[in-house]
């Protein structure tokens, strides 16, 4: 059984979409530019940078963009020779471009076992582009290919009257109610819920699909992380076109994956010094284990659903490598070491804080 060695959240930079959603958090600060990722390393290259070797063991890598993820074919080989260095694969997408879909299902089924997808269910954006019926068609499309899935709404007050007629679609079509995940208001300095309800009222409404997700996203929100974090190093934020790596998305700096691939990659673990307003992504992060003392549950419990006919949204492969905590696979470290490495973070951060201002001093001289 494979154990999941680091978690890689990739960055896409496609920052466009055939959607409109309007709680799309590129749509809140105005990013939408037209622009489509251009990948200038070949799929062998990326996934050489990104060997099992060099990254200790096979890892759960997330591809996701600022807009649709699918939009570029080139992802698809991409995809493809990432699967074949034996990492697992998750793919976020609005599920409504079928054309690669068909490209994707033609992959050999050993590889399909170990790619997943997060269907993001915009149901009122499929309901006005008439893609419904081709949203579920791809979902099942790629569930009788082998691959895994799991389907996540992102609530929003307009969506609050269709709850009752989502229940119903979900159900004829997946056998299960969505995952529900929380809309953040990423303009806000707190990263706040993005609604005009208060918090107790928001949970209440969203509970009754009854999602685990949901229940870890209530508890983990605006609750600032303060214990050590392994992000940085048994994760990384990584942008994958350009290699680019970051320890989180608050994180500083910490090299780029596609110089010198024959060398180790860089690390540097956040430790005590996370400064984001809360980890609002930690139902991957945190049920990962990026802070190994805290109880969770597994990400494959707050990804996968039982259906009504006895199959499950994730196959036995995905489910069992995803249940995996980062610890088994990782050495903890020592209170020494955990000193260090919060004061390198320190030091590291003032010395960017410093280069920066010099930078501005100069540019306006
Ligand atoms: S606590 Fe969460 S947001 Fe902070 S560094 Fe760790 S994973 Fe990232």
């Amino acid at each position: 059984m494979d154990k999941m060695k680091r978690y890689i959240d990739a960055y896409i930079p496609t920052e466009t979409c055939n959607f409109r959603c309007h709680y799309c958090y590129i749509t809140q600060q105005r990013k939408f530019n037209n622009k489509l990722a251009k990948f200038d390393y070949t799929p062998e290259f990326i996934a050489k940078a990104l060997s099992q070797k060099r990254l200790g063991g096979p890892c759960l890598i997330n591809l996701c963009a600022g807009g649709e993820t699918l939009l570029i074919e080139e992802l698809i080989p991409i995809v493809e020779a990432l699967l074949k260095e034996g990492h697992y694969i998750m793919i976020v997408t609005n599920g409504s471009l079928s054309v690669r879909f068909d490209q994707i299902i033609k992959m050999p089924k050993e590889l399909l076992k170990r790619l997943s997808f997060k269907f993001s269910f915009h149901y009122l954006e499929l309901k006005r582009l008439k893609k419904l019926e081709e949203f579920f068609n791809n979902i099942r499309k790629i569930k009788n290919a082998g691959a895994s899935f799991t389907v996540e709404i992102t609530p929003n007050d307009e969506l609050i009257p269709y709850i009752d007629e989502i229940k119903q679609v979900s159900m004829k079509n997946l056998g299960a109610l969505p995952h529900i995940t929380i809309a953040r208001n990423d303009v806000t300095k707190n990263i706040a819920v993005l609604s005009k309800y208060d918090y107790e009222e928001y949970k209440k409404i969203w509970s009754t699909f009854d999602s685990d997700l949901f229940k870890f996203k209530s508890e983990i929100f605006y609750k600032k992380r303060k214990e050590f974090c392994y992000a940085g190093d048994w994760s990384l934020y990584l942008n994958l076109a350009t290699g680019d790596v970051r320890q989180c998305y608050y994180g500083l700096n910490i090299g780029n994956i596609y110089k010198n691939i024959d060398e180790p990659i860089e690390t540097l673990a956040v430790g005590n010094t996370c400064t984001s307003p809360h980890c609002y992504n930690g139902h991957a992060f945190l049920t990962l284990g990026c802070i190994p003392e805290m109880k969770t549950p597994t990400y494959a419990v707050v990804r996968n659903r039982k259906c009504a006919d006895g199959t499950e949204w994730l196959n036995e492969t995905m489910k069992s490598f995803i249940s995996t905590k980062l610890v088994e696979s990782n050495v903890e470290y020592y209170k020494q070491e955990k000193q260090k490495v919060n004061l390198q973070n320190k030091k590291l951060r003032v010395a960017r804080k410093i280069n920066a201002l010099s930078k501005k001093i100069k540019n306006k001289k």
